[in-house]
């Protein structure tokens, strides 16, 4: 067995569904050698950053952020959908570590964010506050590097800490890139 357990550290409100909460889970042990085998097995990977150690994966509804010490689940619909869902994701590991001899670990960066993965992860109340028009067009900034996630200032809220650090990790280099570029203006 890879991990014993993942342990529900706490839930945050989801600001991407109103009603719904974040799942933070913390593993056993550190989870970072089977990240480059799940980049290799899984069809739902949409970013996987290998020297940040964090693979970013869609659910049906929301994401599913795995990093060396922390999962970060969105649009969960309670506590017990949370606790189903670290389990399986306990399973998950310990299934994909259990069959690495089969599997070609997969070590290179990925970057595949759709608008839509964007959008799901801002509050889309539309408020304007970042200047833009609705929140989809504030994410169609984000992916063109024209815009940083800590200019929409409802994200800015210590609740929304889950929800920044898993669209940071899904933009990653459009971040990356957004800062060289402000600094040589
Ligand atoms: S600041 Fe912009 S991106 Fe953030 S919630 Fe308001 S409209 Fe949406």
């Amino acid at each position: 067995m890879f991990i014993e357990y993942i342990a529900l550290d706490h839930t945050r409100p989801c600001l991407a569904e109103l009603g719904k909460i974040i799942i933070v889970g913390k593993p056993s042990r550190p989870i970072d050698a089977v990240l480059p085998l799940l980049n290799a097995l899984l069809p739902n990977v949409i970013s996987y950053n290998p020297r940040a150690g964090a693979l970013v994966l869609r659910r049906k509804l929301g994401f599913i952020t795995l990093l060396a010490d922390t999962i970060i689940i969105t649009q969960v619909k309670d506590v017990d959908e949370g606790l189903e869902l670290l389990n399986a994701a306990r399973d998950l590991l310990n299934q994909t570590w259990e069959q690495r001899e089969m599997i070609q670990p997969r070590n290179e960066e990925r970057r595949t964010p759709r608008p839509l993965d964007v959008w799901e992860l801002l509050p889309r109340t539309n408020c304007r506050e970042c200047g833009e028009a609705t929140c989809m067009a504030f994410g169609f900034a984000l992916m063109e590097a024209r815009r940083r996630v800590d200019e929409c200032k409802p994200l800015r809220v210590a609740d929304a800490a889950a929800q920044r650090e898993t669209l940071r990790e899904l933009l990653g280099n459009y971040e990356a890139a957004n800062s060289v570029w402000r600094t040589s203006e």
